[in-house]
Parts: C-alpha cells; sequence; structure tokens
C-alpha cells in the first residue's frame, strides 16, 4: 500500500533502508515497535531513512548532543528513551506533549534560521538601552527606552527558557524585566509550539477544505464554531488546530462576513453596520446572490450572468500567496456569483517564488499581471506588482460600479510611520471611487492609527460603513514579529470599512 503513494526513487532508498534496518535490528524489537506505533510507524521510519541519507555523520552527532541536552531541561517532556529513539521523533514527528523547543535548538531547521535571523535583527527590548527607533505605540517596549539611555542598543541573544524565543541580550537583563515579559510570556511560548506543529510532521486534517455548500443548509456566521459546523468542516476538536486553521481563513472569510446577506454585521443595536453601510453592502449583495435562474447544462438552460464581483485588495503580502483552496471557500459563501480577486501591491509576489519569472509588460498586458483563470467558473485570481495609484492613474480598472466593486486592505498600516506616505497618494483616489473600502488592524493600536490618520486626511470625505472593532472571524493564532519579538499579533484582529461620502441630489421645493 505504501507504494501507491511514494515515487520510485523514495521507493527505492525506502527498500534499501528497510533491508538495511531488518539485518541490523533484532526482529523481537520490529514487532514490539510496530505494535505500539501501529500506523504511524511505517510513514515515521520512511522520512526517518530519506533524511538520514542527506545527513552528514557530523551533523547528525550535534543533533543527537542537541536533543540529549534539551531533554535534560526541565520545561521539556522528558521521555525515559535514549537519545537515538529521541531523534528519531523529532526527526519525524513531534508529538503533541514535546512540541515546545527553544528556537535556536529546533529539530526544525527552518525555525533554527528564524532564530538566527531574530538573533541579528531584533534589540534587547530593557529600558536601560538606547532607543532604536521612535516607538510605535505607547505599548511599544521601545517606548520605555531613552533616547540617551546609558547602555547601548543590543541584539537579542538570550532565549527565554519559558518561551524559548531570543529577546533580551542577556539573562541579567531578562531577569531584570521579567514582569514586563511576563505579560507576553505565556502567548509567546503557545506561539512557539504552534511554530513547530507546523514542522512537526503529523498529519494536518483541519487543512483539508469543504467543497461548495449543500443548497439545503444555510452558512451561520455568528462566530468561528458556527461557521465551520455549518460550512461542513471536518470537526476542530482541537484548539492548536483551530489556531492554525483559521489563521489562513481568516482572510476570505473576513471578506466574505462582511459582505454576505447572512453577515453577523447588520444594522441593529450594536451590529456595528451604519444606515451608509447597508446601502452599499445592499449593492453589492445584490450581485453576490443573484435570484436563481433555473440555469441547466444544456442550451436552453444557459442563462444570462452578471459581470463577476471585482475585490481589489490592496497592499497584498502574504494574502496573496495562500492556497488557492483557501480562497476557494469564498466562491463556495457565493455559490452563485463570479469572483475576480486582484492583488495589487509591490509585495504581491511575496513566497511565490516558483511562479517567476513575471510576465513581460505587453499592450495587452500593460502591467505584468499573473492571471491565474483555471480555479473553476467562479473565480479569477489576477496579481500585479505594482502601485495602485500608478494603474489607477493610467484608468486601468476603470470604470468602478458599487454594485461590482470592492476594496480589502489587509493590515495595511494606513497610519504607520513607515508606510503611510505610500498610502497617501492611493487614499484620494480610493475614496473618489465610491465603493466600499474595507480594512482590518493587527490590533486594537493598529485599527485605531488608520482610522485617526484617514481622518487627519481626509476629514469630512467620507462615511465610516462598518464600525471599527474586534473582527468576528480574526485569526485566532498569535504571530511573532522577527524584527521586535515582543510585539505579538494577530492576523485582522479588528476590522473597520468606510467610503468616499456621496452627495444625493435634493429638490429645494419638496
Ligand atoms: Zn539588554
Ligand atoms: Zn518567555
Amino acid at each position: 500500500m505504501r507504494a501507491g503513494f511514494t515515487c520510485d526513487r523514495c521507493l527505492q532508498s525506502l527498500r534499501l533502508s528497510v533491508r538495511a534496518q531488518v539485518s541490523n535490528v533484532r526482529p523481537g524489537y520490529v514487532s514490539g515497535s510496530r505494535r505500539k506505533h501501529h500506523l504511524a510507524s511505517p510513514i515515521a521510519g520512511g522520512l526517518e531513512s530519506r533524511q538520514k541519507s542527506r545527513i552528514q555523520p557530523k551533523e547528525l552527532q550535534e543533533s543527537s548532543k542537541r536533543l540529549t541536552s534539551s531533554a535534560a531541561r526541565p520545561r521539556v517532556q522528558a521521555s525515559s528513551a535514549g537519545p537515538s529513539q529521541h531523534l528519531n521523533e523529532a526527526r519525524t514527528l513531534l508529538k503533541p506533549n514535546n512540541l515546545f523547543h527553544p528556537f535556536s535548538k529546533s529539530p526544525a531547521h527552518a525555525i533554527r534560521q528564524r532564530a538566527e535571523f531574530i538573533k541579528q535583527n531584533a534589540f534587547c527590548p530593557h529600558p536601560s538601552h538606547q532607543q532604536t527607533r521612535l516607538p510605535d505605540s505607547p505599548h511599544d517596549p521601545e517606548a520605555r527606552k531613552d533616547p540617551h539611555g546609558a547602555l547601548p542598543p543590543a541584539h537579542s541573544h538570550f532565549e527565554c527558557p519559558d518561551c524559548g524565543v531570543p529577546i533580551y541580550c542577556s539573562e541579567e537583563h531578562w531577569m531584570d524585566d521579567f514582569e514586563a515579559h511576563l505579560e507576553v510570556c505565556e502567548t509567546i511560548r503557545q506561539i512557539n509550539e504552534d511554530d513547530h506543529d507546523l514542522h512537526s510532521g503529523r498529519f494536518f486534517p483541519e487543512f483539508s477544505y469543504p467543497g461548495p455548500q449543500d443548497d439545503n443548509f444555510v452558512i451561520n456566521m455568528t462566530n468561528w464554531d458556527t461557521f465551520l459546523y455549518t460550512r461542513e468542516f471536518e470537526a476542530i476538536n482541537n484548539d492548536r488546530s483551530m489556531r492554525q486553521v483559521t489563521r489562513m481563513l481568516t482572510y476570505p472569510i473576513t471578506v466574505g462576513s462582511v459582505l454576505h446577506e447572512l453577515s453577523p454585521y447588520g444594522i441593529k443595536k450594536g451590529g456595528r453596520l451604519t444606515v451608509e453601510g447597508l446601502k452599499s453592502m445592499a449593492a453589492l449583495r445584490y450581485t453576490l446572490h443573484p435570484p436563481r435562474t433555473g440555469e441547466g447544462t444544456d442550451i436552453a438552460g444557459l442563462r444570462l450572468k452578471a459581470p463577476p464581483v471585482r475585490i481589489f485588495i490592496l497592499g497584498a503580502r502574504a494574502e496573496s500567496s495562500l492556497p488557492r483552496d483557501v480562497w476557494l471557500q469564498l466562491t463556495h459563501m457565493f455559490p452563485r456569483a463570479i469572483i475576480q480577486l486582484i492583488f495589487i501591491g509591490p509585495e504581491a509576489m511575496a513566497n511565490r517564488d516558483s511562479e517567476f519569472p513575471l510576465p513581460e509588460r505587453t499592450p495587452a498586458n500593460p502591467f505584468g499581471g499573473i492571471v491565474e483563470d483555471r480555479l473553476g467558473p467562479q473565480m479569477k485570481i489576477t496579481t500585479y506588482v505594482d502601485y495602485f495609484h500608478t494603474m489607477h492613474q493610467a484608468q486601468y480598472f476603470h470604470p468602478y460600479d458599487p454594485y461590482f466593486d470592492c476594496f480589502m486592505l489587509f493590515h495595511p498600516g494606513l497610519g504607520h510611520p513607515a508606510s503611510s506616505f505610500e498610502w497617501a497618494e492611493t487614499l484620494p483616489q480610493l475614496l473618489e471611487t465610491k465603493v466600499p473600502i474595507i480594512c482590518t488592524g493587527y490590533t486594537q493600536w493598529d485599527m485605531d492609527r488608520d482610522i485617526k490618520w484617514v481622518h487627519e486626511k481626509c476629514a469630512g470625505e467620507f462615511d465610516i460603513l462598518l464600525e471599527p472593532g474586534e473582527n468576528i472571524f480574526r485569526s485566532l493564532r498569535w504571530d511573532l514579529n522577527d524584527l521586535d519579538p515582543h510585539d505579538v499579533s494577530c492576523g485582522n484582529w479588528g476590522i473597520w470599512a468606510f467610503r468616499g461620502k456621496r452627495y444625493e441630489a435634493t429638490y429645494k421645493n419638496e
């Protein structure tokens, strides 16, 4: 059975390793371990043999040393197994009770690299150091530092033994600032375990997404649980799996939850949608939820279809590289609509190295868009590595229509000192289109800063469509900022929406 799922080359090395194991190991041991591990052992054994063949003996020794020393730490769930068995476990399958590892001693190469990156780029947050940059917010540990502090800035080299992330420059500073660190330590430890979970090699049933929605079931968007249940996801009974899957799904579902006719945001008291918001959403819902037309598969059943709804995702970064299955969830929420996702931004191709080089800029494709049109009849995704304002000035997307268009900005950092200048030109153009602009923020502070900036730049020229507040479909997983590990945030924490003001024509004598 194993052969059916394995490519020829792997199979060959598997056979070799099986033969080698059989000759080395006493038969009694093999049968014993089989009984214990049942299904997991053939897969684990296969992976282990493949990886072993690539590892140099010296590296192997080092990693076994590393693992034994980490086993000595009290925090790690030590087992009675010898070093070699430990090695096997770490190389193949991290168990749920063995997910915590200090970053620099992690069994996963990618995480060790990340530890190196943090050590080289992040600065110790202890208040006795000089300030390295302007503080982002009053909660930023940088705000506690004095520009003329006693000590020069120092990189984060000391790993907190409880959360395993390099944060302070030395053990003394970590102990001295322990009270401040304690506020985030538990959360960072959870991030550590969640990151190791992704590298654990376990099977991820939560990442198998359901297909089209059954006509007989209505989606309930009260919260994540009701949504996943009514969308017929495999039952997720584990908090960690829930965190992993919501981190991905937050992107399509956040957009969907605002646009959908069964949106949890309404105009009732406390529902956060404003009257202006209802007008805009009603227009889009008209296109997104067309009435049934008696469409069929033969010629007699052909019906005219409405044009696609264009969702412009501006300043796109990680969300553009999400698996397409995740984005297709959006079409399953709107089974009779056609949706065109347009990712725009200089970083829109981040993490998509396999799609390089970018298409040439031709008269037919003047901005070198990457088109993905084989995602089924309902969805098309186009990506442009450019600024929206450049394309807008070229009238590339004209005309805009409030019935068919909407802007989505995932944590744009409108008011962030490092990025607000990039948005300064875009904002008036977005307001001019009179199309809804949905924004999210990493934290309350991040979102409030964006709103304040929009008020400063364009006071009186826009209407709020959705009152700012926590996003019902935020990511339940927390993430680290590798440049500043004390900065913990989660994807799409908050949500709000606005739109350029529309002036209704009024008659004098009525
Ligand atoms: Zn320090
Ligand atoms: Zn800690």
